[in-house]
């Protein structure tokens, strides 16, 4: 094993007293709680962040409003060089920001800097480029004309004033700037509220920004758990939420928003999003696609795949594949670079993790592969494969936000539509085959927001990103945001 060592600027960090940044400065918390922040690898704490209170939430928003007004101002032009001067920044502290994330969430150092680091990047850089080419239209009114008048009609897209953007534990500087790219670009201002697991890259984000040009208190950062996201977006300063995470909390978010004053709202939610592999499926490349679908960050990718449905003509060979290449997984430290399979992300969801093991012992699932969580220190489980009885089962219809995989044979298309399209979530899908006509008659059929054929899980940002049914209200990315992030003013002008 051969970790690499924390840099002294990590260290340092790490040891640091941490503040929220509110109104572009270092803001400290008004009373003396706390939230400690553990390794996944050791179950150490690291850090201890502040946790915020209304006192807190109410510094945020008017900071917020008061930035909203700076930076509804700035110029389209000059909003882009300073999105990509934070792009930069960010680019230019890669390796501090992957090292503080693998700390704080296990995520292995590899994924950290590729993923979480260089893909905040991109995502960044290409909100940016939006900056000049958010417009309205023009119209041609058939108003009759009485006395020669006549009418003429634009619509302007006007930021929203506020938002709060709210984000899990799974990928905590890459959401984030989904977020508060897509509300600054638009013109908006922001309010960050981190998992309160995974809290630190966004407080090294926002040391980052100071000088990049933002007016004080367009972007914002506080620390705290689900109450200060609520108390967040009760606030009558709020304007906008963008939330990501479960669909319970999901729910109550949008309850929340339309309580308090229709507060609109954008939900990127859960998914138990299906793989199906068609009769004629290459099985070597279908092994290497489940490994890097279900597998990848240990399965706690929203986008991940958690039910496999193999036609039964296949299903024997696949799984023989697919456990010879689990059987050469490394599992180990984080941040060791040659590790395939870090720990999961926090005590809470290891135990919940345990008690799906423990579920599927009970319904007498066969066990394929793993199938339980590893004595040591730390958040380890095993990677996992398991045959469901059917399609009811517990683990083919709940999320399991983990390295689980349920497989199911099915005999013929209509029953692979119905598998697919069983349950409440419709968040993503993918099929695998080379027969492109069958790929093509079967995507109008499956109920997800993203249809993927022979790939899953990987996002750009020129794609839209979005759920149906219980996985989400709105869209992330390509254009789509733009419409969450705005209002469409009408203007009409008689003369
Ligand atoms: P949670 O829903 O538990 O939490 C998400 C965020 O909401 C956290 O910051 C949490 O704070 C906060 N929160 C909790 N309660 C409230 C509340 N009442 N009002 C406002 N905010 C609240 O999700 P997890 O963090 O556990 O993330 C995992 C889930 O996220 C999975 O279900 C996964 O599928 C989903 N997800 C969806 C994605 C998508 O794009 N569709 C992407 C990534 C994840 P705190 O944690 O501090 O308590």
């Amino acid at each position: 094993m051969s970790e690499i060592e924390l840099s002294t600027e990590v260290r340092n960090f790490l040891n640091q007293r941490h503040d929220h940044f509110i109104g572009g400065a270092q803001h400290p918390n008004n009373g003396s709680a706390t939230i400690a922040v553990v390794n996944p690898a050791n179950g150490k704490t690291i850090a201890e962040v502040p946790n915020a209170g209304s006192t807190e939430a109410d510094a945020a928003v008017t900071a917020a409003r008061e930035g909203f007004q700076a930076w509804r101002r700035v110029s389209p032009a000059q909003r882009e060089i300073i999105l990509r001067a934070l792009a930069d920044r960010i680019e230019a502290n890669r390796e501090t920001l992957a090292q503080i994330e693998t700390s704080q969430s296990g995520k292995t150092i590899q994924m950290a800097r590729a993923f979480e680091v260089d893909q905040a990047v991109l995502f960044l850089r290409y909100y940016a480029g939006w900056a000049q080419r958010i417009n309205g239209q023009t119209m041609q009114p058939s108003i009759p004309s009485m006395n020669q008048e006549q009418y003429a009609a634009f619509t302007r897209r006007e930021p929203l004033g506020v938002v709060i953007g709210i984000i899990p534990w799974n990928f905590s500087l890459m959401i984030a700037i989904w977020k508060l790219a897509s509300a600054l670009v638009t013109g908006n201002s922001v309010i960050i509220k981190p998992s309160e697991y995974t809290p630190l890259t966004m407080l090294k984000l926002a040391e980052l920004a100071t000088d990049v040009g933002l007016p004080d208190g367009a972007l914002n950062v506080v620390t705290g758990g689900g109450e200060l996201g609520q108390t967040l977006l009760e606030h009558e300063g709020s304007d906008k939420v963008s939330f990501t995470g479960s669909i319970p909390t999901g729910r109550q978010v949008g309850s929340t928003a339309m309580k308090s004053d229709l507060t609109r709202v954008t939900l990127e939610l859960g998914g138990k999003n299906p793989m199906g592999f068609l009769p004629d499926v290459d099985t070597d490349k279908a092994a290497d696609g489940i490994i890097e679908a279900g597998f990848l960050h240990s399965g706690q990718i929203c986008a991940a795949a958690e039910n496999f449905f193999v036609h039964r003509s296949r299903f024997d060979e696949l799984m023989e594949k697919l456990s010879q290449r689990l059987n050469q997984f490394k599992i180990g430290s984080p941040m060791d670079e040659t590790t395939d399979f870090g720990p999961v992300s926090n005590a809470e969801h290891h135990e919940k993790l345990a008690s799906f093991f423990q579920q599927a012992t009970d319904h007498g699932n066969t066990i394929v592969h793993g199938g339980h969580t590893l004595d040591q220190p730390g958040y380890y489980v095993e990677p996992t494969v398991f045959i469901a009885k059917s399609i009811d089962d517990p683990l083919a219809t709940h999320e399991t936000f983990g390295p689980i995989a349920t497989f199911l044979p099915y005999d013929d298309e209509d029953e692979l539509i119905a598998y697919m399209n069983h349950g409440p979530y419709g968040l993503a899908a993918s099929l695998w085959t080379e027969n492109i006509s069958a790929a093509m008659r079967l995507i109008p059929e499956i109920q997800a927001g993203t249809v993927w054929v022979n790939m899953h899980t990987i996002l750009d940002p020129t794609v839209p990103f979005g759920g149906v049914k219980s996985s989400g209200i709105g869209r992330e990315f390509g254009d789509a945001f733009i419409d969450d992030f705005t209002e469409l003013k009408s203007v009409m002008i008689r003369y």
